[in-house]
């Protein structure tokens, strides 16, 4: 909302820029005015002269002075402008007497002259008589004016005028009289007003164009397209274009007008298009402006073509139903509140207005005190600084709204991309928690696998290992002796008369007995590779890595001495116990038969079972084949 405001705030001092601008050429143009106004000529020509439109195009000069018998009409108005005719025009003047000490100038104030013949009579007497017009070159001129300007003969007596013209545009013959300083400050001053003028329009279509250059926004490029062709039109309507431009190109001096203003109006339509958006408010409308553009630019080709009376007509035509349009395309989006579009109605109104002024002006219902030509340029110079405010703002809003556009879609990928942040982090951390999880169950299964596994080896009854652990440690220690070639021993013992025990003093207490010897041989075991298995009920079985025969005898001797010393403690009373043994010894060849070994250890028991118990009996080498 802060952002909005901002920009609101700076609308407001664009409008108050742009009425500033506005205000300081209304008081030039105020001042400029006052100036013209002050100096007019001497004396202008308009109401009283005699006129003669010659349709048949027939007449010649020696007819028109000498012939009583024409049919000469009488201007009422203070205007010699007649329209577009098809005709040759003959004026017939009779000038006052003029002071001789000065030197007198005839001003023709319009430059869209194709033939204009000037004689000056005394009476009988050609004093002097010229030949100019838009289709000789421009250097052909006798004064290198804009307009046409002849030198006033010097006579005592008053002398009479008589003009030929003959046009294709309108035809239209301001006649003005200027003595020679009088013509000096009014050069001056109007020189000064083109130059200002044009070359304000010059700056705008220059600036312009360096804004499109800059910021590539192509309204600027269509503003600026649009004030250099009505800078051109302007220039020709003047005769400044066809003096310092194209002063030998007689083909493009009759054809410019209709050229630059069909273009003029092509820029104008586009940029009413583009700027008011036209077509997302109302698609019918746009599509009008569309013809509008399609028709002058086909106006525009086909004046390269088709002759200048012709395409000015239709241009006519065209440009009142097409300002009309625009006009109230821009009411019709002021009323829908669009703020620019009333700016760009006062614009076009603007020049309306001016151009409406000047032709009531021309049609002699109002008398002005200046030309119309200098009204309608400040129209247009108005008319040329709204639309470029007009523009300013819409350029400067659609980039706030740009910026706008951008500031949210940057905020909301900052916001999207905490959101993914976050999420990738709470992610991580509940896969960190899971793998933590999966660790620790992962731990408490193995570990539950190795209570297993040593339940599974462990003798439930005594806690030494079984006999599957004892089958499974047998084979690896058997594979590691025939690898390291090392003494493998293995040892079997079995308590004697056992039965007698159990059938004594029951089983639980056979139990005891079994438990107890079972401790008692493991704490004979001193080296961490010796191993005691309960085999079977009362039955061991002893594995002793890297021990040869003596040793295991020895150890076997010793636990023997130990059972038959150590009366088993009982609830029943003190059990003596003795056991019987049998061990085998060998460094295991690599063909030899895994079970062999543990089977002459058996045998070697029972030959001590055989021999009369409580005795170790071991299978010796020289017997084995192990
Ligand atoms: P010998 O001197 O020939 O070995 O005589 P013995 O009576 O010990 O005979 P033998 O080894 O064949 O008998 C084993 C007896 O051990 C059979 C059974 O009553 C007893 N026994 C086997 N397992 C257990 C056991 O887990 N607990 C108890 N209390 N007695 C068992
Ligand atoms: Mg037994
Ligand atoms: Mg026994």
């Amino acid at each position: 909302m802060a952002t909005l405001s901002g920009i609101q705030l700076r609308r407001r001092w664009l409008w108050l820029y742009g009425l500033i601008g506005l205000l300081v050429t209304f008081i030039t143009a105020l001042k400029v005015l006052e100036v013209v106004a002050t100096t007019q000529p001497s004396q202008s020509i308009g109401r009283g002269t005699e006129y003669l439109l010659d349709s048949q195009h027939s007449l010649e000069i020696a007819t028109i002075h000498q012939d009583s018998t024409l049919a000469w009409q009488t201007e009422q108005s203070n205007q010699l402008s007649f329209g577009m005719r098809d005709a040759t025009l003959w004026l017939k003047v009779q000038l006052p007497k003029l002071d001789s000490r000065d030197q007198w100038l005839l001003e023709v104030d319009y430059a869209l002259l194709d033939e204009l013949e000037v004689w000056f009579f005394d009476g009988d007497k050609l004093l002097s008589d010229y030949v100019t017009g838009d289709i000789l070159p421009f250097r052909s001129r006798n004064v290198s004016a804009e307009k046409f300007l002849f030198p006033v003969p010097y006579s005592t007596s008053p002398l009479t005028l008589i003009i030929r013209s003959k046009t294709t545009g309108a035809l239209k013959l301001p006649l003005n009289l200027w003595n020679t300083d009088q013509y000096l400050v009014h050069a001056g001053e109007h020189s000064l007003l083109m130059g200002a003028f044009f070359g304000l329009l010059a700056a705008m279509a220059l600036s312009n164009f360096f804004f499109f250059v800059t910021t590539r926004y192509a309204n600027f490029l269509v503003y600026c397209g649009y004030v250099l062709f009505l800078s051109l039109t302007l220039l020709t309507l003047h005769g400044i274009g066809y003096k310092y431009f194209w002063p030998n190109n007689i083909w493009l001096q009759g054809h410019s007008v209709v050229l630059f203003a069909n273009a003029t109006m092509l820029f104008a339509v586009f940029f009413t298009r583009e700027l008011l958006q036209v077509k997302s408010y109302s698609p019918l409308m746009d599509k009008g402006l569309l013809l509008c553009g399609g028709l002058y630019l086909t106006g525009f080709v086909l004046s390269l073509m088709l002759p200048y009376w012709l395409m000015i007509k239709i241009f006519l035509v065209v440009l009142m139903g097409s300002v009309v349009f625009i006009c109230s395309l821009a009411l019709w989006l002021s009323s829908k509140g669009i703020a620019i579009a009333k700016l760009y109605a006062l614009a076009w109104f603007t020049l309306l207005l001016s151009g409406l002024i000047a032709s009531l002006e021309n049609l002699d219902f109002i008398d002005l005190s200046i030309s119309s030509h200098y009204l309608l340029m400040i129209g247009a110079l108005i008319e040329s600084i709204l639309l470029a405010l007009v523009l300013a703002i819409t350029y400067n809003e659609q980039r706030e709204a740009t910026f706008i556009a951008q500031g949210r879609a940057l905020e909301q990928e900052i916001r999207s991309r905490e959101h993914q942040k976050k999420a990738q982090e709470e992610l991580e951390y509940n896969v960190q928690e899971r793998t933590l999880e999966l660790e620790i169950a992962l731990r408490e299964l193995s570990e539950k696998n190795e209570e297993l596994e040593e339940r599974n080896t462990q003798d439930a009854l005594t806690g030494i290992r079984n006999r599957r652990y004892f089958d499974k440690k047998y084979i690896a220690e058997l594979r590691r002796s025939r690898r390291e070639q090392t003494a493998l021993s293995v040892a079997m013992l079995d308590i004697d008369h056992f039965k007698s025990v159990n059938d004594k003093y029951g089983h639980l207490i056979g139990d005891e007995c079994i438990r107890a010897v079972a401790r008692l041989i493991q704490d004979h075991l001193r080296r961490p590779a010796d191993d005691v298995c309960r085999y079977g009920g009362e039955e061991f079985a002893l594995l002793l890595p890297n021990t040869d025969i003596e040793g295991a005898v020895l150890l076997l001797e010793q636990i023997r001495q130990a059972v038959a010393a150590t009366p088993i403690q009982t609830p029943a009373g003190p059990i003596q116990l003795t056991i019987s043994g049998g061990i085998a010894s060998s460094v295991v060849a690599q063909d030899a038969d895994e079970m062999q070994l543990l089977s002459l250890a058996d045998q070697a028991l029972y030959k001590a079972k055989q021999a009369g118990r409580n005795q170790i009996c071991h299978h010796t080498q020289e017997s084995s084949h192990v």
